[in-house]
This record gives structure tokens, sequence and C-alpha cells, in this order.
């Protein structure tokens, strides 16, 4: 038990040095310690931290994946059939020095959702952060709504939640660590005219994550949920912006990079004592 304490304390010190003298590193190297130091640095260094960021081949999935990158995830992006967009994210992350892949499937579809998502899990132990981004719109007035409409937006959110999640969260159970980030939406919180189905999948996912996080925590995983305004992408191309920021505090249209930062914050250790929380980035709306 002695021993061992000591072996340890010396490995640290010599640790500790290797980061400021490096000559005495060739000292200690007669004794063999610089090779264990070396050892356990490369431990640290191997160690892959993946981030999933489904829809990230667009818009704020494309700002969250960049953003994730920058701080030194390896990035697995999804998305649904847009693969120029997807591998222009990945020409992005890459160019900034970074790591990622991209896998293409339905979220809604289980069967596919769930070959993909293993084969993802197989190729990679260290999944710490998932971001549940992909999402569609199909406004109409509910008296009109047609059941389809009502249904894929429904599925897209709240199966793909679903099928996504469940996978990583067992990993990130068993690993005791982890991040999920939902993208919801302000319509969720204050109800938008012509959006029911829309806000009924994204108050949906803020319940989901609210009991998920509760069930979680105890394996030192954190749920949260982001909730954005109006953003500037290409879900809201014909959208009547003058009339939209005329009520938006901050009178403009937010940047997906806005939305990014957040999440990249949430995910990060400094947000270590918060989960099952929901944060407006809404240029000051509610
Ligand atoms: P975009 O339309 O720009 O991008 C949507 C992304 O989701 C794309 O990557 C798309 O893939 C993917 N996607 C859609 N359906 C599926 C599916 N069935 N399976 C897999 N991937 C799918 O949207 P935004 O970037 O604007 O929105 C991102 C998230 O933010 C959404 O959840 C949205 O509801 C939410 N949000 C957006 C706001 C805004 O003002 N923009 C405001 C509030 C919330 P592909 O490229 O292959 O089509």
């Amino acid at each position: 038990m002695f021993s061992s304490i000591i072996s340890l304390d010396l490995v640290e010190f010599a640790h500790l040095l290797s980061f400021a003298y490096s000559d005495v590193l060739v000292a200690l190297n007669i004794v063999g310690i610089t090779i264990m130091t070396r050892r356990r640095e490369q431990k640290i260094m191997k160690e892959e931290q993946v981030a999933l960021v489904t829809g990230g081949s667009r818009g704020i999935g494309r700002a969250i994946a960049v953003e994730l990158s920058s701080v030194g995830y390896e990035l697995i992006i999804t998305y649904k059939s847009d693969d120029v967009s997807a591998e222009e994210t990945l020409d992005i992350i890459r160019s900034q020095g970074g790591m990622g892949e991209k896998v293409k499937f339905d979220v809604t579809d289980s069967t596919k959702a769930t070959r993909r998502m293993d084969e993802i899990l197989a190729r990679h132990k260290n999944i710490r952060v998932l971001v549940n981004n992909a999402g569609i719109t199909a406004d109409g007035l509910f008296m009109t709504m047609r059941e389809e409409d009502w249904d894929r937006v429904i599925q897209t959110t709240l199966k793909g939640f679903y099928n996504v999640t469940k996978p990583v969260i067992k990993r990130m159970a068993r690993d005791h660590r982890g991040s999920v980030v939902s993208i919801s939406s302000v319509s969720a919180l204050v109800g938008n005219r012509g959006q029911s189905n829309y806000a009924a999948a994204k108050a949906g996912l803020i319940a989901a994550s609210r009991s998920l996080a509760s069930e979680v925590a105890r394996f030192g995983i954190r749920v949260n949920v982001v909730a954005p305004g109006l953003i500037d992408t290409g879900m809201i191309k014909g959208a009547p912006l003058q009339k939209i920021k005329d009520i938006i505090p901050m009178a403009r249209i937010g940047k997906p990079e806005e939305v990014a930062k957040v999440v990249r914050f949430l995910c990060s250790d400094d947000a270590s004592y918060i989960t099952g929380q929901v944060i407006s980035v809404n240029g000051g709306m509610l």
C-alpha cells in the first residue's frame, strides 16, 4: 500500500516535471519513470472525445458541429438526404484542423436508425456529447392540418429523440459521463399560430428531456434543452421577417453560431451543475 502511494507520487512528480524540464526527463529516464509518464500522457491524448449532432448538415446543426469541433471534439454528423451540405460541414471542420464523419439516416426510421447507431457506437467508444438537433416544420392552421403533417413533425422530433438518444444514453451510463442537449424552440414555450404540430413536438422534447435528466443524473449524465427563437437558416426561408423582427426586443434574427455557443457551454464542464434546464436563445422574446 505504502509503496504504491510512493510510486504514484513519483509518476505524478515526473509528469509535472516533464512539462517544464525536458532535460530532467533524461535523468528520470534512467530510473524508468519517463516511460511510465509518457505512457500515461499517450493514454490521455489518445482518448477520443466524440460528439454526435443530428441534422448536422446545415443551419444550426452545422454551427453546433463546427463549434464543438473547435473545442476538440471529433464529430459525427447525421443527416437525412443532403449529401452536399453534409460534406460542406465536414470540409469546414477539417479546414479548422478537426475530424469528423457523416452518417446518413432518417431519424424517424427505427430500423435504419438502430442499425446506424449500432455501427457508430461500435466504431466510437467515447461518445461524450449528443445534440438532438434534427427537426422540421410543416406549418398550417390546426383545423386544416393534414394528418401527415402532424405526424412527420412529431415523428422527426420525438421519435428521432427516442431512436438516437436511447442507444447513446446507455453507452454514456456505462461510462458514467456525458451530456445531451436537445434543440427545442420558442414555439414550445409560447405557442405560435400555425405551428400546433411543431409546438407540440418541441414541448414534448422539453418534457422528455426533463424526465430523462432526472433518470440519468446519478450516472453523471446531464440533459438540457436549448430553445432558440428565430434563427437565420433555411428553415425560416419565406417567413415574414420584418413583421417578426417587430416582436423581437433585440429587433434582429439570431445567428446559428449564437445557438451553437450556448450548446457548447452546456456540454462543457463549466455547466457541470446544470441539468434538466431549458435555455432560451431568442433575442429577448417572452
Ligand atoms: P434546417 O432545415 O436548416 O436543418 C435541418 C437539419 O435536420 C438538416 O440537417 C436535415 O438533414 C436534418 N433532418 C431533418 N429531418 C430529418 C430526419 N428525418 N432525419 C435526419 N435528419 C433530419 O433547420 P435549422 O438548422 O433551422 O433547425 C435546426 C433545429 O433547430 C431544428 O430542430 C429546428 O426545429 C430548431 N429550431 C430552428 C429555429 C430557426 O429559426 N431556424 C428556431 C427554433 C428551433 P438534411 O440536410 O439531410 O435535410
